[in-house]
């Protein structure tokens, strides 16, 4: 199978402003600075990037600890990143898969608790709700990883656009550690689910004018739920992108 060619750019970018720093990174260059922003040439060398908790520890404390580095507002992770580590995407897909499952654990909290497994008797039915969780699980899942998928090409057409250097392993590193934002999505669709939450909504009934049969309140309520989600995605690939702009990766030459 013939294997696309990829022309990378090694150039080694001051961090800080996007200055090719090719010939000035020497031996010996402890103290230098980059000529355009005054950055230290050291912090923008990839050995500066040690790695965020999930690619250093991985498995779920390292998921739990950028979950962390996240929640905290801690701008530095994006500095620590490392560029294209091989299980950025894998943190994407756990993520779309962890949203997906929020969604399905409050459907079947539903089923459990609520009147849906009390209101049947039948063996087919049951095996059709069941069908339908899983079916739910799918479909959400997918979602996500169609809309992370969509966000990283995105940053990287706009970043090349804008001069930046947004490489296939930097839109990952990004839209990987942004996932998580997919989870509040999957959060409040979850809570949605249940059933006394949407009993108790005045507006469920409510069906919208110029949509008058097709959409109501719930259905409006669900899709602003999931919006959240991806407001928070969009507010943290922002400031990732805004971080990693002109990441080094490790294989530079310097
Ligand atoms: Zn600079």
């Amino acid at each position: 199978m013939a294997k696309r060619r990829v022309e990378e750019d090694r150039r080694l970018l001051c961090e800080g402003c996007g200055y090719d720093l090719t010939g000035l990174a020497g031996e010996g260059d402890g103290g230098r600075a980059c000529p355009e922003c005054g950055r230290g040439i050291n912090e923008s060398k990839p050995v500066h990037r040690t790695g965020t908790a999930w690619q250093r520890i991985g498995g779920v404390r390292g998921w739990w600890g950028s979950l962390v580095e996240l929640v905290r507002g801690n701008q530095q992770m994006w500095e620590e990143a490392r560029v294209g580590w091989r299980t950025d995407r894998h943190l994407a897909l756990f993520n779309a898969v962890a949203a997906g499952g929020l969604v399905v654990a409050g459907l079947v909290t539903n089923g459990i608790f609520g009147t849906s497994f009390r209101e049947v008797a039948e063996v087919t039915v049951v095996v059709l709700i069941l069908f339908w969780w899983v079916l739910v699980h799918l479909i959400t899942t997918s979602l996500v990883l169609i809309m992370i998928w969509i966000e990283h090409v995105g940053i990287r057409f706009f970043g090349k656009r804008r001069g930046w250097r947004i490489s296939e392993g930097v839109a990952w590193t990004v839209v990987g550690h942004a996932s998580y934002g997919w989870l509040v999505s999957g959060v409040l669709c979850g809570v949605l689910m249940l059933e006394p939450v949407r009993m108790n909504m005045p507006w469920r009934d409510m069906e919208l004018p110029f949509l008058a049969g097709h959409i109501d309140g719930y259905l409006i309520t669900l899709i602003g739920a999931a919006l959240w989600g991806m407001i928070v995605f969009e507010i943290c690939v922002y400031l990732g992108v805004r971080k990693m702009r002109y990441a080094n990766p490790p294989t530079i030459t310097q």
